[in-house]
């Protein structure tokens, strides 16, 4: 067992205004100190808690305030590998009764017309279906993210191994030959042999280490939000590609009212963003019928409209001396196939592994070699998938009729060939490729 282990000292349960100048005397000691609360910097501190690892997470804002509708109203499809994962971790209820199964994919060249396929009554071009999935599970689960992040919240709230620094900003870290230390600005310092930065894009921490990332702004911004709708989707995803990117409409359970319900991602040019949020909710429904025909009926807008501008980047590298990057922090893409939540995950399942491990055998967790264990472990899927979402933006992107008929070949060319099908629907499910024991959902 490491040092930093050894002389890890139970900190206070429970974290009193009135306590921390005491506190400030001491380290508070953990295995790990993860900063930021996201989805990735929440799922890892339980992750790592549940294999018996002392983890402290810091949280600069409210995490209640994190669970409002207007703060993120993001609805995540959660791979068949993350969905293994959450349920190991204790999630199996949430999915099944809250989530939303995705039975089917279909994908289709927006172009400047809807093709309707009339067979299945809904635009398709590619169809994905999980009956020829293997193994034959959903092709996603959708989930509210801040339903998620409430449930993660109670879990960790709750956990005797993790202690929850939020709201709580940062003073000064320090990151030194055998441990690494941060500073609250209420005082606290705390101590482990190694951070996790899981703060998202704009990472501070990987910033003041000095790793650069490779990378662009897309012309492009994601509108989200919510539309009840008359005729059911029957667990159908619809994705339609146009020129200023993907609309994809992505299945809900029905609303207590009996409402049919879906999630909208609707990618416009950036300058167009502005305007498309100042919609009316009735010319935003027309605007959003217009682009996905009527295959859904009567459309409704039922949640506020929110923007995300998009960008490609990918760090040149996952470490520095005791620091580890996780998530958006090490690499962040365009939500074209909903992955980025995904990779994250899957980036958390190889690290809980690795460090767990290192435990186990008494090394320290804060060692190069454990940083480059989980590196090379997640670094070839992050590239790859970042590649592929890019290029089919790019492809997508290209106006004009030959392009058009040229996807429209590739797409129908890779429906009629269902080992193509199958090869892509594993790839999104994260089911390729040495799996950490979290993807196929042992707890270990
Ligand atoms: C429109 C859209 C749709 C998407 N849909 C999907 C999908 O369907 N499936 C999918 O897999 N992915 C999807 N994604 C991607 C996914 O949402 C992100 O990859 C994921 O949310 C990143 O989580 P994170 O925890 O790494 O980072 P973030 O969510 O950015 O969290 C970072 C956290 O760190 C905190 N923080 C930052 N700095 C500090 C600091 N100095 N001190 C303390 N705390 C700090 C922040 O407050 C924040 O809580 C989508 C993305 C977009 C934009």
């Amino acid at each position: 067992m490491s040092d930093s282990r050894k002389s890890r000292a139970k900190a206070p349960e429970t974290m009193p205004a009135g306590s921390e100048q005491a506190a400030a005397r001491e380290p508070l000691l953990h295995d790990a100190l993860i900063v930021g609360g996201g989805l990735n910097g929440l799922t890892l501190a339980l992750a790592l808690a549940e294999h018996d690892l002392e983890v402290g997470l810091i949280e600069r804002a409210d995490p209640d305030a994190h669970l409002a509708p207007g703060f993120d109203g993001r609805v995540s499809a959660i791979a068949s590998s993350s969905a293994r994962m959450l349920r190991a971790l204790g999630f199996g209820d949430l999915l099944d009764e809250v989530g939303c199964p995705i039975r089917a994919i279909r994908v289709t060249d927006g172009g400047d017309n809807v093709r309707m396929d009339s067979r299945r009554g809904a635009p398709g071009l590619l169809h994905f279906d999980s009956a020829e999935a293997e193994p034959a599970e959903p092709l996603g689960i959708m989930l509210e993210n801040r339903t998620l992040r409430a449930a993660l919240l109670e879990r960790l709230r709750a956990h005797p191994r993790v202690r929850l620094y939020a709201p709580a900003s940062i003073e000064s870290r320090e990151r030194g030959a055998d441990e690494a230390r941060i500073r609250l600005a209420d005082g606290r310092e705390l101590a482990a042999p190694v951070i996790v930065a899981c703060d998202g894009r704009p990472s501070a921490l990987r910033k003041e280490a000095g790793i650069r990332t490779a990378g662009w702004q897309y012309d492009a911004t994601a509108i989200v939000t919510v539309l009840a709708h008359e005729k059911p989707h029957r667990n159908v995803a619809s994705e339609l590609f146009y020129s200023a990117g993907p609309f994809a409409q992505l299945p809900m359970n029905d609303l207590p009212d009996g409402r049919h319900r879906s999630a909208l991602v609707w990618t416009v040019h950036s300058k167009d963003a502005e305007g498309v949020k100042a919609l009316s909710p009735r010319a935003f429904a027309h605007e959003a019928e217009k682009r996905m025909g009527s295959f859904l009926g009567k459309l409704e807008v039922i949640a506020p409209v929110q923007s995300f501008p998009l960008n490609l980047q990918h760090a040149e590298r996952y470490w520095a001396n005791r620091l580890i990057l996780v998530g958006d922090a090490a690499h962040g893409i365009h939500p074209i196939a909903g992955q980025g939540l995904n990779l994250g995950l899957r980036d958390v399942a190889a690290l809980t592994e690795v460090l767990s491990d290192a435990a186990r055998h008494g090394l320290d967790l804060g060692h190069p070699d454990v940083a480059r264990r989980y590196e090379r472990w997640r670094r070839g899927d992050n590239f790859t998938t970042a590649f592929t979402t890019d290029v089919l933006v790019r492809l997508f992107a290209i106006p004009g009729r030959p392009a058009e008929r040229i996807r429209s070949t590739g797409l129908a060319a890779v429906n009629r060939l269902p080992f193509l099908r199958r090869a892509f629907m594993a790839i999104a499910r994260g089911e390729t490729g040495d799996r950490p024991p979290l993807l196929r959902g042992e707890l270990g």
